[in-house]
């Protein structure tokens, strides 16, 4: 190849030239997001303490309390839980949960005969409407491989040791489909109000790497 050819390839192909400005981004989104947050908290414009108190509230206590009022009223009321079943989108936005990220919701009951787990393997797809933000376990590399690989230790590494006989299901969320699990209702809860019974239904159980909590 001699130079004037050289010189031709590189002016047709620009993309492809090393310092493009294209080639200098971070290849990682979240190191993005960390070089803003530095840059923001030096200049002193947020806080960072603040900014884990809201990542916080929506992780653990806006976002789940919602799925945990559909999981009770599943336990609940027999015909809501056919109307879940019918169609889980059209029965959480009756209860008013709905919005972007929650489109096309299935249920998924646990039963003695078969446990739900929930993982997106190609990103992070999340029911958001009933689960909030999804934690960042949820969205490791780990997590996604992991979890359809040997599910049953990562249930272990979450502390749920189900026995041998009771088969794992892993649904693999998308951008189209997400999914509710419904954990099994922990005996010792007949005639509880709904309203106790949200509150043994922890963020955990709804993606299936958890279970009811047990009354004591
Ligand atoms: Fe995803």
């Amino acid at each position: 190849m001699d130079n004037r050819e050289a010189t031709l390839q590189d002016a047709q192909m620009p993309h492809d030239s090393h310092d493009h400005p294209h080639s200098l981004l971070p290849p990682d989104p979240a190191l993005r997001v960390k070089a803003l947050e530095t840059i923001l908290t030096e200049k002193g414009l947020i806080d960072p303490a603040a900014l884990d108190a809201i990542i916080e509230t929506y992780e653990n206590r806006i976002g789940p309390r919602n799925g945990a009022q559909v999981v009770a009223r599943a336990w609940s009321d027999p015909a809501f839980l056919q109307a879940l079943r019918a169609d889980a989108t059209q029965a959480v936005e009756e209860m008013g949960f709905a919005g972007r990220q929650g489109e096309h919701l299935v249920a998924v009951e646990n039963t003695p005969e078969r446990h739900n787990m929930v993982v997106c393997t190609l990103c992070s797809c999340y029911p958001w409407p009933l689960l909030g933000i999804p934690p960042s376990w949820y969205k490791s590399d780990a997590y996604r491989a992991r979890a359809v690989r040997e599910p049953r230790r990562v249930l272990a590494e979450f502390g749920v040791l189900l026995p041998e006989d009771v088969a794992v299901r892993i649904w693999d969320s998308t951008a189209e489909m997400r999914y509710l699990v419904i954990p099994m209702r922990p005996s010792g809860t007949e005639g509880w109000s709904e309203a106790a019974l949200a509150d043994l239904v922890s963020r955990d159980s709804m993606v299936g790497t958890g279970l009811a909590k047990v009354p004591e």
